[in-house]
């Protein structure tokens, strides 16, 4: 809507200008709202989109990276956000997000709209078990073997969470290989010491993915706004060395607190 506005504008005051053909995706810019020093773009060569962008996946950076940051003297809040964007934005990692939401409510952009993120892709195993009912079945699809043993708590949360669902492969718009495609990417920076989100960020992370839902022009629901760990519940699964199977945490934690989807 800003955006159209923003257009408008210009063209007025450029009248002298032929139109520009409208670009033919909605998403290949950096979000207005987003100023030029919380821009940290990744330069790699990624896909543009095949199909349109109609969901948000939202991940936690993780502690790690905060910590890392504190390691080097970083404490400020700004200064680790843009520390942990660096980490997104250059090569030699495989991965890469659209936005981050810092501690103070802040958004980070480090991927424009019309590129696809490397942030919830699934490997080729993967993506086969979740062509069918088989992946209810597995427990660790990610260690190169993969064990035919139900995992001992089943994926009740999951199912609890889409009871009419067979597969996370569902989700996903017709066609998409995995959750990379026709989504955008919202990383929240990890609190420190496993503290909870900030309310800063639980404001942000609801009007940031109403404005995506509003640009995607899909509306915003527990279908469209989705966890990393519901579109990949297999890799929540773990073996323990006894053999004993456990479910990890879902991140991001305290999911059903975090966004207010109305009722
Ligand atoms: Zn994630």
């Amino acid at each position: 809507m800003l955006n159209e506005l923003f257009q408008v504008w210009r063209d007025l005051l450029t009248p002298q200008n032929p139109p520009e053909p409208k670009p033919d995706l909605q998403m290949v810019d950096w979000l207005p709202s987003v100023p030029h020093d919380r821009r940290i773009p990744d330069e790699r060569d990624f896909s543009k989109r095949t199909i349109p962008a109609s969901f948000v996946v939202v991940h936690t950076t993780g502690a790690g990276i905060v910590q890392k940051a504190f390691d080097k003297g970083i404490k400020d809040c700004r200064e680790v956000a843009r520390y942990a964007c660096r980490y997104y934005a250059r090569s030699g990692n495989g991965v890469s997000t659209h936005f981050l939401i810092d501690w103070d409510g802040y958004v980070w952009q480090i991927l424009p709209l019309g590129v696809q993120g490397w942030h919830a892709g699934w490997k080729t195993n993967v993506r086969q078990l979740y062509a069918g009912t088989d992946w209810q079945r597995w427990s660790h699809p990610l260690g190169g073997s993969l064990a035919a043993q139900p995992p001992a708590g089943g994926y009740a949360a999951w199912k609890e969470a889409f009871p009419g669902l067979d597969s996370p492969a569902q989700l996903l718009p017709e066609g998409a290989p995995s959750p990379n495609t026709g989504s955008i990417s919202v990383d929240l920076l990890a609190v420190p010491a496993g503290g909870p989100w900030t309310e800063a960020q639980k404001d942000t992370l609801n009007s940031l993915t109403l404005e995506l839902c509003d640009r995607m022009n899909v509306e915003r629901t527990a279908v469209t706004v989705l966890p990393h760990s519901y579109l990949d519940p297999m890799r929540r699964m773990t073996v323990k060395k006894s053999g004993k199977v456990q479910e990890l945490a879902w991140d991001p934690k305290g999911w059903d607190d975090l966004l207010d989807f109305g009722s």
